[in-house]
């Protein structure tokens, strides 16, 4: 059986949603295949259930930081809650309501394995051992995301080990957690289950968390990781790991000669396109590869005009909103190419996603808080621009102190001195997720300073920190 639609979508995480919504407003007919949950890894087994793990302890940390309020939160979390509330986000997999969300914006939804067979052409492998094959008239959108890689250790195939998605699915608080990795879903993880009563060592080969954000990001959560009694181990890495099978406990061995004992290990090292089985060779690309795209969307390596890839796969940020800004363009540019238009990039039309090389906004949801968008001032200098760089302390602005009695904060704007314009910002501290929009707006909007210091922020909000960078850099 064949059938034919304008676009064949091949993953429906939000990339793929988005997409296959945004072509459909369009005009177009669209499909969308996927192999496991509609909503993708971000609603199930990432974003949504890590936020939703990270915001009770979130919640009770703000209440505990104003005096008055801290007298009433003496009590621990309440595990048995906590996992309750994430499953109500998640649906334990549920993906019901999101599949017909699908039905109801006018998508085709094919549940199976796709792969390419050519050009134009999707085949995808159903539970029943059936094949369907479909093909698009116009495109095919690659959404299918990342997996998890594990890192070398002896044993840890053997073990059962935590990737993101034990963690953020798990039914049960381990008395004690390694994770190994330093990145942001290893920070968040060990903030997520200590807060939940875990014992947790981070093991991280590095000599900091966060690499390749502004050192100060690091910094405030290696400190604050440290107060929640989360152990951090710098510049040591694990070599095997072994579960008895009596006592179903792990011993991990590290590289420093130390073992260290535990009921579950983590993983979170990094992630790899899902693209091993995808059939890229018969449309000459090598398995297993990201998809490098342009502005458009469209997929560098192959010519026709045909082939596209959003989100994750495509690597160029990893991250759900910017999935869904690629899918955005990716569908008009669809559109646009489908009316006979050419969808040229520049000067931020709505089919290209050039925005994402000067500003990817990221959250950090450990405690404190970080987030960022732009360039570090060292990524600036790296790329030949002239910055200057002010530094603030959040605490320093009255609405912090007024926010929360212990508020610690950091702000770091990255100027570039030849235009006058924002290009990076880094804040850490309570809120910073929701502050760095502004910094976002200003990046964007190329925003010169000058003007930028007319934008009066309110009185007593912690966002007067904007009106105090200003002060610093001179204005
Ligand atoms: C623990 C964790 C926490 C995170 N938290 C955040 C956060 O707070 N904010 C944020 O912005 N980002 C976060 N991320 C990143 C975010 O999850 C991803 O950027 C986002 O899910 C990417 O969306 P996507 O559509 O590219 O891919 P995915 O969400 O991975 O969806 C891909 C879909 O394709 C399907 N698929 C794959 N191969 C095939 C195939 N051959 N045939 C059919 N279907 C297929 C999969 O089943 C899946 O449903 C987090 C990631 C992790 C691991």
């Amino acid at each position: 059986m064949e059938d034919t639609y304008d676009v064949v979508v091949v993953g429906g995480g939000p990339g793929g949603e988005v997409a296959a919504d945004r072509v459909v407003r369009s005009g177009l007919t669209a499909v969308v295949v996927e192999a496991e949950t509609v909503g993708g890894e971000c609603s199930y087994r990432a974003c949504v259930p890590s936020k939703a793990l990270l915001r009770p302890g979130a919640a009770r940390a703000a209440a505990r930081s104003v005096d008055g309020a801290r007298q009433a939160v003496a009590a621990a979390l309440d595990p048995a809650r906590v996992l309750a509330r994430r499953d109500r986000f998640t649906g334990r997999g549920d993906d019901t309501g999101q599949a017909d969300w699908l039905d109801g914006a006018g998508i085709a939804l094919v549940r199976g394995h796709g792969r390419l067979a050519g050009e134009r052409r999707v085949e995808v492998s159903r539970a029943d051992g059936t094949v369907r094959t479909l093909r698009a008239r116009r495109a095919v959108v690659v959404s299918t995301g990342t997996e998890p890689v594990l890192p070398p250790v002896e044993g840890l195939d053997g073990i059962g080990v935590w990737t993101s998605r034990q963690a953020t699915t798990a039914d049960a608080v381990p008395e004690r957690l390694v994770v190994i990795g330093g990145g942001v879903v290893a920070c968040e993880m060990a903030t997520a289950w200590r807060s939940l009563g875990s014992s947790v060592t981070l093991l991280v080969r590095d000599q900091a968390l966060l690499t390749g954000w502004e050192p100060c990001a690091g910094e405030e959560v290696t400190r604050g990781l440290g107060d929640l009694g989360v152990t951090i181990r710098f510049g040591v890495s694990a070599v095997r790991v072994a579960r008895d099978a009596d006592t179903r406990t792990v011993i991990v061995d590290t590289d420093d000669g130390t073992a260290l004992v535990c009921d579950e290990v983590l993983a979170a090292v990094g992630r790899r396109p899902r693209t091993g089985d995808l059939g890229l060779e018969t449309v000459g690309l090598p398995a297993g590869d990201w998809l490098p795209v342009d502005d458009t969307c469209r997929v560098t390596a192959v010519g026709g005009d045909w082939l596209y890839a959003v989100g994750d796969v495509n690597h160029r940020a990893p991250l759900t909103h910017m999935a869904k800004y690629q899918a955005r363009a990716c569908a008009a540019a669809i559109a646009e190419r489908a009316a006979g238009r050419p969808a040229r990039t520049g000067g931020l039309q709505p089919w290209s996603a050039e925005a994402e090389r000067v500003a990817v906004p990221q959250a950090v949801f450990t405690r404190p808080e970080v987030a960022s968008v732009g360039l570090t001032e060292r990524a600036a200098r790296e790329a030949g621009l002239a910055v200057r760089a002010v530094e603030y302390r959040i605490d320093d602005v009255a609405g912090a102190a007024l926010h929360a009695d212990d508020y610690r904060g950091l702000a770091k704007l990255v100027v570039d001195e030849t235009r006058g314009v924002v290009v990076g910002c880094t804040l850490t501290g309570p809120m910073a997720t929701e502050l760095i929009h502004t910094a976002t707006v200003a990046i964007v909007g190329e925003v010169p300073l000058e003007r930028l210091w007319h934008a009066v922020p309110a009185f007593p909000t912690v966002s007067e920190v904007w009106l105090r960078l200003l002060e610093a850099y001179g204005l």
